[in-house]
């Protein structure tokens, strides 16, 4: 006689069986990049079991279950989801089209409408490096839930700094730095992002000073670390960066005017650059044109775009780790494609191979993360997050441009157009 407990664990495992079956979903006909170099795997299957890719191997070897669902995808080439380390989802910049008394409501709705169209375009994992009012967390909690579409999410909550210094909470000494740090880990950060130097859009100060005591620094370091999270500088400062690679800093953003010597001590240390160069470059232009940006603001971008490049150059030449940033929208229009693929494409403009760009939009960016052993890769066991272009980006960055198929977590969220 079948027990309570044992009719249940039968009808668990019919269940279980069931849904198994109807969620397996097979990618068929296109060629899968190998992230590591190796030869990629032509006319090849992926199978994906829920979220989780289950298989990938050349189709005679890999047959599809019957009861599988088929994406055909004959000629693309297949590539993990791009991955953006540089985001604000609710940008208020200095100019005509900023935000006025903004509320948590509308940063809420203007997150969600930027993590939405992230996704869209290939974005499949985004950190924030400093969001305003704990909007990011909400927005984070209803994407993981699956309320609604989004990217991947990680978080540094708001970004903590000196009175006047470029960020938004402001606080003094090294005790109120601990509590800062300890306030944004309770929230939900899972990095920690100081503004070590000054930015272009501060209305004074240089952008290469470095307004952090030794011990404010060390201070917020420690206590991050203490809590197992990680913390990256807003920085474009050599003297800053010194005092921060010593404290054991995990990162810098920007890094403006960081000097060869600081980015072979980053080599050294495994401090990883951000770069975000679409920022100080051309094509940002026409977006500080559309936003109305102020004369003042234009000019800084142009004293800085050069220094940021050479510096670009220095670090790729020197093998500092790069993530790619774009500190613009993901999805920004910039050049003809987004911030993110153009962030791409500059990379391998200031000296990268194809392949080392597509790796810092891809598995360095996991690495940095800590989450390489799940997203930033196609292999079996991790997230199913996969984008589809029409050519091998190995062998021209710019195929990036031709995004046709986005999918997270086994959810096709773009599917090519018919006929494609
Ligand atoms: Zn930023």
């Amino acid at each position: 006689m079948m027990t309570g407990i044992g009719r249940l664990g039968l009808a668990i495992g019919l269940l279980m069986a069931t849904s198994a079956n109807a969620e397996l979903v097979a990618l068929t006909g296109a060629t899968v990049v190998d992230i590591d170099g190796k030869a990629p795997v032509k006319n090849a299957v992926v199978l994906i079991d829920g979220e989780k890719i289950q298989a990938i191997g050349p189709a005679g070897a890999t047959p599809v279950p019957a009861g599988a669902k088929i994406i055909p995808l004959d000629g693309k080439w297949l590539i993990p989801g791009l991955m953006n380390m540089h985001v604000h989802l609710a940008l208020n910049l200095p100019g005509a089209s900023r935000v006025y008394n903004e509320g948590r409501d509308s940063i809420a709705l203007r997150m969600l409408d930027n993590a939405q169209k992230s996704l869209r375009s290939g974005v499949t994992t985004i950190r924030l490096t400093g969001a305003q009012d704990g909007a990011d967390f909400t927005v984070k909690k209803m994407i993981d839930s699956g309320v609604f579409d989004g990217p991947r999410i990680h978080t540094a909550g708001s970004s903590i700094v000196a009175t006047g210094g470029h960020g938004s909470t402001e606080v003094n000494g090294a005790a109120e730095f601990a509590h800062a740090v300890r306030e944004q880990i309770k929230r939900g950060a899972t990095w920690i992002k100081l503004g070590i130097s000054g930015g272009i859009s501060d209305t004074h100060g240089e952008i290469a000073a470095s307004p952090f005591t030794d011990d404010e620094l060390k201070t917020a370091i420690e206590v991050a670390h203490r809590n197992g999270v990680k913390v990256t500088g807003h920085n474009g400062s050599p003297l800053s960066a010194d005092t921060a690679i010593d404290a054991g800093i995990d990162g810098f953003e920007h890094g403006y005017f960081l000097t060869p010597p600081v980015l072979t001590r980053m080599k050294q240390k495994g401090v990883w650059l951000v770069p975000t160069i679409v920022v100080s470059q051309a094509g940002a232009k026409e977006f500080y044109r559309k936003i109305g940006s102020p004369d003042w603001y234009l000019a800084r971008v142009d004293s800085v775009g050069k220094a940021h490049w050479q510096t670009l150059q220095n670090a790729i030449r020197i093998g500092t780790p790069i993530a790619l940033g774009s500190d613009q929208y993901p999805w920004e229009p910039n050049e003809g494609t987004t911030a993110t693929i153009r962030e791409a494409e500059l990379y391998v403009d200031a000296g990268m191979t194809p392949l080392q760009s597509l790796r810092s939009a891809t598995i360095d960016s996991a690495r940095m993360l800590g989450v390489d052993n799940q997203v930033g890769a196609l292999r079996p066991g991790y997230f199913a997050d996969i984008v589809a272009v029409d050519a091998d980006p190995r062998a021209d960055i710019r195929a990036l441009r031709t995004i046709s198929f986005v999918m997270k977590g086994g959810k096709a969220i773009v599917m090519p157009a018919v006929g494609s």
